[in-house]
């Protein structure tokens, strides 16, 4: 094979195969993750696969956020296994900080009651900021500014399938704002008062709630409670405008005044899943049902094995998640007149 010394934007050269570059139009789309320098072994093997199923064809670009400084040895390696441009960007300290309207000792006791209830993160300020800062604030980042959709990718995730579309393109085209592979439920200890809060803020707020929402994904009895189904936010292709528009600005910024961030422990999961479903038109959200995904401890796999077959899928469906009791895509599938694929019930 022919092989030929590519330069990249950071300077690093790589020995490569020739590769064309792809020639269609493209969506102003890029990939986005937020780690850390020792995040990199398992990163790696999350972007390879990405790489190999989908982005080689595509080349989009990725972006890295980092509390920190990334590491050259970290741009190094994540620079040779991505096709498209890679950059690398810092948070800002009062994005990753505790607020000054946060009461501390309030949220000191609520750390220590997390941790003896046994809850996971319970007690760490660090994935605090982390649940803050991709619910409201990665999309500021002015390495995001010039795109309109996102892929988020975490260390540690795999793809099984060849993915032979333009993902992207598929939600620019049809007008979804926000996709997902797997939902489930919230532990209820991390998002006591979330509904709450959130109620509050369609009674200031009654003109956010779209008219077509999806209300009935995220509550049982009309909107009174909130039955902790959630888009499982280690994997989202969505739209950066929908985050950045009016509802979901006013809604963050209720939100962190509130102070669950820190008192309680709400999730970037339950808030993006709450927004989506209040804010949008419901045919604006996406299942990817033909993207077969892990983060751990949890499986898509495709069930139907026509579609196994075609994408070439590595996964036992026999580990599918989709269709169990604790997910929640059998309710966003009823409530939504979708069809279940061939097979869904295998597992039950
Ligand atoms: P989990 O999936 O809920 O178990 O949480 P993860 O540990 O996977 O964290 C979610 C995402 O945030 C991953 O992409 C992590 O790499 C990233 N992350 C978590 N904590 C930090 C942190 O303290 N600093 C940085 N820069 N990234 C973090
Ligand atoms: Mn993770």
């Amino acid at each position: 094979l022919e092989t030929y010394v590519s330069q990249n934007n950071l300077g690093f050269k790589y020995n490569r195969v020739k590769q064309a570059p792809y020639p269609g139009p493209r969506v102003k789309a890029a990939f986005v993750t937020l780690a850390r320098n020792r995040d990199l072994w398992g990163l790696i093997k999350s972007i390879k696969s990405v790489e190999d199923r989908f982005n080689y064809k595509f080349q989009y670009n990725w972006i890295f956020l980092n509390d920190d400084e990334f590491t050259d040895e970290f741009k190094r390696l994540t620079t040779a296994v991505v096709s498209g441009e890679t950059f690398y960007g810092k948070v800002p300290k009062e994005q990753w900080s505790v607020p000054d309207w946060i009461d501390k000792e309030k949220a000191a006791k609520g750390r220590t009651e997390m941790r003896e209830k046994g809850v996971l993160y319970g007690d760490s300020v660090p994935y605090r900021f982390m649940c803050r800062y991709e619910s409201g604030l990665f999309f500021k980042h002015p390495l995001l500014d010039d795109y309109e959709y996102y892929w988020r990718v975490e260390p540690d995730v795999e793809f099984f399938c060849d993915i032979d579309y333009d993902v992207f393109k598929f939600m620019k085209d049809n007008n979804k704002m926000y996709g997902f592979t797997i939902s489930l439920h919230e532990y209820e200890e991390t998002v006591k008062t979330l509904w709450n809060t959130t109620k509050s803020f369609l009674e200031e707020h009654p003109q956010y709630l779209h008219e077509n929402n999806m209300m009935d994904f995220i509550s049982d009895d009309e909107g009174f409670s909130y039955n902790m189904c959630h888009f499982w936010s280690n994997f989202e292709v969505a739209s950066l405008d929908f985050w950045r528009g009016p509802a979901y600005t006013d809604y963050f910024n209720y939100l962190d005044k509130a102070g669950g961030f820190f008192y309680e422990r709400w999730g970037d999961a339950p808030v993006h899943s709450i927004a989506a479903a209040l804010f949008l038109d419901r045919n604006q959200i996406h299942h990817f049902d033909d993207i077969s995904y892990y983060h751990p401890p949890f499986v898509q796999c495709s069930v139907d094995e026509n579609v196994r077959l075609n994408g070439r899928c590595t996964c036992d469906p026999k580990e599918d998640f989709t269709w169990n009791d604790y997910s929640c895509t059998s309710k966003y599938y009823y409530i939504n007149n979708l069809e279940k694929p061939k097979n869904w019930q295998m597992n039950m």
